[in-house]
């Protein structure tokens, strides 16, 4: 059975207070409302993380992300993280490649490579991010795109690694539009992603690792996004901002 996972990508936003209280009310929400079953991951900014790990407390099924990580495990990179201090600190998620990241800051498949490996040699799980620009899919070119990010990333891994690995993914066309693709588009690229694992390692090893969809998911569209076969939760960004919202998508299994 495949984990299904509800992640919230709080981005650059809240600050000390308005952090604490959603993540307050997301965890009782969650608590009181949401499945034992559904795997409810937060991934504030690096300087909740300590604050929120408190906040989850006991909670079996709330975990803690991080938004990025260092490739190195440490030195002179001022203002960067390390796995091993977010480790430290309760991180059991870590996003790697998320489309802004590559965007902004420049990440290829050849440092999200190594991103992964630091991830999963800290007992982490990498919550990787894989999706097309509009031009992209436009032009016909989204499978190959998909195929490269995925391939580049992830498949110099062995069995037993890419089987912990998550992975989301994200039309960067729907991330923070408010445009969703739909179920249909969601359904064929899952399919597709999955079936580049089952001919690269075997059919079991993909079967077994959850695919997030992620692009304006709302409490509105998720039930029928998440009720696509290959679509095994989601990586949510604007919507987790609120917390009856989120929750509701937690709820949309
Ligand atoms: C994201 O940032 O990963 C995302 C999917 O954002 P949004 O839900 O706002 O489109």
């Amino acid at each position: 059975m495949r984990k299904k996972i509800a992640a919230g990508n709080w981005k650059m936003n809240t600050n000390l207070t308005t952090g604490q209280q959603l993540a307050s009310e997301v965890i009782n929400m969650v608590n009181s409302e949401v499945n034992s079953d559904v795997q409810v991951i937060l991934i504030p900014p690096y300087f909740h993380i300590t604050g929120v790990k408190k906040l989850i407390g006991p909670a079996k099924n709330i975990f803690l992300g991080a938004q990025n990580v260092h490739h190195e495990d440490s030195g002179a990179y001022t203002g960067e993280i390390s796995a091993e201090m977010l480790q430290s600190c309760g991180v059991t998620h870590v996003v790697v490649g998320h489309s802004e990241r590559r965007e902004y800051f420049g990440e290829d498949e050849a440092l999200l490579a190594k991103k992964v490996r630091k991830v999963l040699d800290f007992g982490m799980t990498p919550i990787f991010c894989c999706g097309e620009k509009l031009e992209v899919r436009e032009a016909d070119k989204h499978f190959d795109l998909n195929k490269k990010q995925v391939e580049g990333a992830l498949f110099g891994l062995s069995e037993e690694d890419i089987k912990k690995v998550v992975i989301a993914y994200e039309p960067v066309w729907a991330i923070g539009t408010g445009v969703t693709a739909s179920d249909d588009q969601a359904q064929e690229m899952h399919a597709f992603i999955r079936k580049l694992i089952a001919d690269k390692y075997n059919q079991a090893t993909a079967d077994s690792i959850s695919i997030l969809y992620g692009g304006s998911v709302k409490p509105g569209n998720a039930k029928a996004l998440f009720s696509c076969p290959d679509v095994d939760g989601g990586l949510v960004g604007g919507a987790s901002l609120k917390s009856r919202d989120f929750t509701d998508i937690a709820k949309s299994f």
